[in-house]
């Protein structure tokens, strides 16, 4: 008699204890009455390339893929989807019936569906965003804004050329601001990101001028450790619409699981509560 495999997956990324990832599938996977395991993976970048091809030998339908293997991993796979290629990046894996390792990026989708269950009322087409900060992240951020309709970005990074090399990938709707300037893009602008990692727990604090804010702009931060940082906290002073990091977090995840696992799990409070646990 044969017998069906449990599905399993898992993230792979180093360190890894951190990672609310576990939590939160875990809790999906009980609520839908799923069989199935979702595990941490302390995985060195050497090591990377072995590990991934093994792990549909063992039973892994997919894998989330965190830092700081998300450029890396592009390398292995055999299929990438067009948002990950024009991201530079993947943060999930289906290991398909075939064969074959496919990497996306659901990162800019967890961040625009987190906007719109944070902002139902936020229109991309409202004016002009302000994105603090170019790393990984910010490339995700981005292409999710354009493609969703924003007619402008300014963007602010510590290391311009960082910002420039953006504004090379992503062409005209993008314009550089000087570090020093990031305040200023602020009185602009209808939608705010501060995608830098300034303001998380263990990390210096955001120290831009935050004033310039304009009332009723939505404003996000993708740091969720603490989940109100002070640029949230200001903001809301400010009667800004604002909206925390770990919906994004969340909501990335559910492609994933419903790739892996059959079923699209809900963005709701039992999830969030799970995330935190
Ligand atoms: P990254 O590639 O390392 O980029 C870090 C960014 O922060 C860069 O723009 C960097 O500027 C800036 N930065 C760091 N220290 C700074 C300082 N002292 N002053 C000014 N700028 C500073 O990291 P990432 O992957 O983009 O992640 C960025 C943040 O987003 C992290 O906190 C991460 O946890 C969070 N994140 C959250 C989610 C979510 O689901 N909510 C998803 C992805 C990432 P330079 O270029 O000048 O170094």
């Amino acid at each position: 008699m044969t017998q069906t495999r449990i599905p399993l997956a898992g993230v792979i990324g180093t360190p890894i204890a951190h990672s609310k990832s576990p939590q939160l599938h875990r809790h999906w996977l009980k609520t839908h009455g799923l069989p199935g395991f979702y595990i941490p993976m302390e995985v060195a970048p050497e090591n990377l390339a072995q590990v991934i091809q093994t792990l549909p030998k063992a039973g892994f339908v997919g894998a989330n893929i965190t830092v700081p293997h998300k450029e890396k991993v592009m390398e292995i796979a055999d299929l990438v989807t067009d948002r990950a290629t024009l991201i530079g990046a993947a943060n999930t894996l289906i290991f398909r019936k075939d064969g074959k390792i496919h990497a996306d990026n659901t990162d800019g989708y967890g961040f625009i569906e987190n906007l719109r269950q944070g902002a139902p009322d936020w229109r991309p087409q409202a004016g002009p965003a302000a994105v603090l900060g170019a790393g990984g992240a910010a490339r995700a951020v981005i292409a999710s804004l354009l493609d969703v309709g924003v007619p402008e970005i300014l963007i602010a990074n510590r290391t311009r050329i960082r910002a420039e090399a953006l504004q090379a990938d992503f062409g005209k709707r993008l314009q550089v601001v000087d570090w020093v300037q990031a305040g200023n893009m602020l009185e602009d602008a209808a939608t705010v990101v501060n995608t830098t990692s300034l303001g998380m727990i263990g990390k210096p604090e955001m120290r831009v001028p935050l004033d310039g804010l304009q009332k009723g702009a939505v404003v996000t931060d993708l740091v969720y450790a603490p989940l109100q940082t002070r640029l949230l906290k200001t903001a809301e002073e400010m009667g800004c619409i604002t909206v925390d990091g770990l919906g994004m977090l969340l909501h990335q995840a559910v492609p994933a699981f419903e790739r892996w696992f059959g079923v699209r799990p809900e963005v709701d409070a039992a999830a969030r509560a799970a995330a935190l646990r």
